[in-house]
């Protein structure tokens, strides 16, 4: 039989009294003044309850930077002592994890390519037996919710009660607007299967990129998530790690200011969350439906491309009856109207015609 995990509630240990709890701070301490200053901003904007840099960096190349390791440590705990606020940051092994107990690291997580890893999930929460320290666990790389709950469940049998998720994303080898795919369905159905464990979303390292955060952050808020971890930097651009994605502190303040945190209302409540979940899977087939549009004219780029170069028009009827005759039938088949059928299909033909218009009278840049 499955044990269930022993869980203090979050509101019990979080260092804020309101959700969500918002952590932030560089990908990785780099320098001395690049992990105070930064912390001292964010400190400044108020909006962060617990300041995080990594210190030790899993990278996918070697020959990275790798991260600071017990220097970049005391530069963490300098930042604590100047601002006052906790901090948090990823162990990956047992030296780690000593290394951050002893500095008094506040609040400790596991990176996505240590819970894919039993053998490394196992070695950590041995080092944590008979310690009372927050513990976060992010979601493995790959979409395998098993394997994020058996990491739960390893740190759990150690002893921390004080457990929460972190939601990243996972990888996929298909190239999407995201750097880690949200897979929202992963966290929901954690939610489902724990619903006492909190879960705290990670906006930066699903998106990849800046721009995107603050729309990841609010469906994550909107999803009830309990909380935000969203990387900040002075100079994010400069950043020796995840540059892309990282915002200055002041713009970390307006993305926590135009968040909506919405509170489920009291009266209506079992109406309001049936419908809530139709909306989670209307949203969630919105996002998949858009993703497959924005591929599929990706490929009208390339068919654009490739008929530029053999000298082939845009427009070849044959083709064009065949994907009208196919699609409708199976859309038929799967209870979808006829005319709305061709009428999708006609948009989309359209805008892949414009596409590959474009690409055709596009100057040639070759000599
Ligand atoms: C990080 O938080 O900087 C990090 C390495 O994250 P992840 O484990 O999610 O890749
Ligand atoms: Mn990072």
């Amino acid at each position: 039989m499955k044990k269930e995990l022993q869980l203090e509630p979050m509101k019990n240990w979080s260092p804020s009294a309101t959700r969500p709890l918002i952590i932030s701070g560089p990908c990785s301490a780099e320098t001395e003044q690049q992990m105070v200053t930064t912390a001292k901003q964010i400190a400044a904007t108020g909006k962060a309850h617990v300041l995080r840099a990594g210190i030790w960096k899993p990278r996918t190349r070697p020959g990275q930077f790798e991260g600071m390791g017990e220097e970049g440590l005391k530069w963490l705990i300098q930042a604590k002592q100047e601002t006052g606020l906790p901090v948090a940051t990823e162990v990956a092994n047992a030296a780690h994890v000593e290394a951050c107990l002893k500095a008094g690291v506040d609040i400790l997580w596991v990176g996505a390519r240590s819970t894919v890893n039993p053998f490394s999930v196992q070695e950590i929460a041995d080092a944590l037996k008979g310690v009372d320290v927050p513990v976060l666990v992010k979601n493995p790389v790959n979409p395998d919710l098993e394997l994020w709950i058996g990491a739960l469940e390893r740190i759990n049998k150690a002893g921390i009660t004080k457990l929460a998720a972190i939601h990243r994303g996972f990888s996929s080898f298909e190239k999407g607007p995201f750097r880690n795919a949200p897979m929202w369905d992963m966290a929901i159905e954690l939610k489902t299967r724990i619903p006492e464990l909190d879960i705290i979303c990670d906006p930066s390292h699903i998106c990849g990129t800046r721009e995107l955060i603050p729309f990841i952050a609010q469906k994550a808020l909107d999803l009830d998530m309990a909380g935000l971890m969203i990387e900040s930097h002075i100079h994010p651009d400069a950043a020796w790690s995840d540059a892309k994605q990282q915002v200055t502190p002041s713009s970390l303040s307006k993305i926590i200011e135009g968040l909506v945190v919405r509170k489920p209302s009291a009266e209506d409540k079992n109406v309001k969350d049936a419908l809530s979940l139709f909306r989670e899977q209307i949203d969630q087939l919105d996002d998949e439906i858009m993703q497959k549009l924005a591929a599929r004219m990706k490929i009208s780029e390339k068919i654009g491309q490739f008929k530029k170069d053999n000298q082939v028009t845009i427009l070849q009827v044959n083709r064009w009856e065949e994907i009208i005759h196919t699609r409708v039938a199976l859309g038929l088949a799967m209870g979808l109207s006829e005319e709305f059928s061709r009428e999708m299909l006609k948009l989309v033909h359209q805008e892949s015609i414009q596409v590959q218009t474009r690409i055709m009278n596009k100057a040639d840049v070759k000599v």
